[in-house]
This record gives C-alpha cells, structure tokens and sequence, in this order.
C-alpha cells in the first residue's frame, strides 16, 4: 500500500467529514498535507497543517492556494477536489435560482478549476481524485442539481484523465453513498433509509471512505484511471432483501 511518507497532497474540503478523516489518515502515514478550505475547523487548526483560506467556487483563490502549497510544500503528488455543499433544493419546480448557481459554482466549478490548474503544481506519476457522489447514477427526489453537479464530476474526470495521461498522472472520482458527517448526520433521514437501500445496512463512516482515498493514492492502484467508484454499501445494486420485505407489507 502507498506510503505517503513525504507525499505531498493538497485537499479542498479538509476541514470536516470526509475530508478531515482524509487529512487525518494521510496525516498519520507521514504525508505533508496542505488544505484549502472555506473555514477553518478546530480539528485542523488542533492538526497544523498548512491552511489556505480558499473558496472553491473563485477561481482566482483556487489558483492562489496551489500557489500557497507550492510554496509551503513543493510540487504536489496528490491532489484530492472534495469540497462540495448540498443544499435543500425542494422539487424542481420550485428550485430558487440561487440555489442552483450556488451549487453550480461549488460542486461543479470548484471541481473544474482545480482540475484546470492543479496539474500546474503536481510532479508527474502523481494522483488526482475528485469527490463526487452516488447522486451521480442513483438519486431520490429533491436532489436534481446535487445529481446534475455530482454527474459532471465524474465526467471532467474522465476528461481529464485522458488528458494528463501522457504525464502518468491518474484521475478519478469517488461516488460516496450516504456517509456520516455534518452534512448527513447519523441520525437524519437518509442515513435512516441506509437500513433498506445498502447491503451494508447502515451509512458509511468517514473513515471507511478515506481508506478508499488512500487506495486510489497508491500505487497499488496504478492501474485504476478514469474511473468513478461507488463506496455505497452496495447501494447501486438496487433493493434489498429486508427492502423488498418492506414493500410487500406496504403493499398488503
Ligand atoms: P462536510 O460538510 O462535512 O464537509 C464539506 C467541506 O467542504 C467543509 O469543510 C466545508 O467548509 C468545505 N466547503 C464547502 N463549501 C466550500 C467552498 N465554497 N470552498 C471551499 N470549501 C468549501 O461534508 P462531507 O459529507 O464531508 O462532504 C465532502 C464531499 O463528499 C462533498 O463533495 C460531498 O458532496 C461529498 N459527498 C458526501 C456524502 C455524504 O453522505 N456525506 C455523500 C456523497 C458525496
């Protein structure tokens, strides 16, 4: 399995949930790690990375803050675009105009200028891994811009993967299902339905995905590129036995 030991990688959205158990567990591997996030959580103020304040969804400050790891860290090897928001969209017709710019602008630009500029600061052979979402092939109601955003990831990432393979530098996404952290609390509704809609029968943890994070970042994973990865407990497989069950009692 890769060592990150003196690795370097940059992470937008380290500051909470997927990403901060992403930063921890490179973290504990000797990585040196840059995060680029809109807000400074304790939990990496407490770590000591390096911080660059960064919204994602402005160019300029995506291009500022591979500047900043440059300086502090050097050429980059790893580079993980994670940082996403999931706002309550309602059905669509009565999606409210700033929401769907807002998510747009995070999801799916803040996606796309990292891509457009963090090859500029990455050494050859490295590894680019883009958060998307099992929204991007499997979706529930009120999530239609999440879904759209979510599926224009896994698609820049193909693009680019066939772009910079010329440079071995492999890019690819990771569709999480429904994983605990702030964004989809232990206790809400979806981690709720994850009894019915996962194998697993119950949501992610952060950590779990993180480990798939890491995976990906190996060499062991060398021949993986362009590719987009359900970590979804087997959610895509479709219902459930305990599900089917349900449904029949529903029904009778
Ligand atoms: P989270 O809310 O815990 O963390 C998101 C992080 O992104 C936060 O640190 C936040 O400050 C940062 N962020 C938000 N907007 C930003 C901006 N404009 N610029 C820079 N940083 C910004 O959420 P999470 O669950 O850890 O989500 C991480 C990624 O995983 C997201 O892309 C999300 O869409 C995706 N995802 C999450 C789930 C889930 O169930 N939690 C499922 C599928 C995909």
């Amino acid at each position: 399995m890769f060592s990150p030991e003196n690795k370097n990688v940059y992470i937008t959205g380290g500051s909470s949930g997927i990403g901060l158990a992403i930063v921890r567990r490179f973290l504990r591997a000797g990585a040196n790690i840059v995060v680029a996030d809109i807000q400074q959580s304790d939990d990496v103020r407490e770590l000591e990375v390096d911080f660059c304040r960064t919204d994602v969804s402005r160019e300029n400050q995506v291009a500022a803050s591979f500047e900043f790891a440059q300086l502090k860290v050097g050429l980059l090897d790893v580079v993980i675009n994670n940082a996403g928001i999931a706002l309550d969209e309602g059905p669509i017709q009565q999606l409210a105009t700033d929401t769907i710019e807002k998510m747009l602008e995070v999801n799916l630009k803040g996606v796309l200028y990292g891509l457009k500029h963090a090859p500029g600061y990455m050494r050859d052979k490295g590894a680019i891994i883009n958060t998307a979402s099992l929204a991007a092939s499997v979706t529930i109601p009120e999530y239609t811009v999440y879904s759209v955003t979510k599926a224009s990831v896994v698609s820049m990432t193909r693009n680019a993967a066939v772009e910079l393979a010329r440079r071995g530098i492999r890019v690819n996404a990771i569709c999480p299902g429904t994983t605990v952290t702030p964004m989809e609390p232990g206790d809400g509704d979806e981690a709720k339905l994850c009894r019915y809609t996962t194998c697993a029968g119950r949501p992610a943890t952060a950590e779990e995905q993180a480990a798939v994070f890491h995976f990906l970042a190996s060499d062991d994973a060398a021949y993986i590129n362009a590719q987009a990865i359900n970590v979804d407990g087997g959610w895509i497989s479709g219902l459930t036995g305990e599900a089917v069950d349900r449904l029949s009692e529903v029904r009778e």
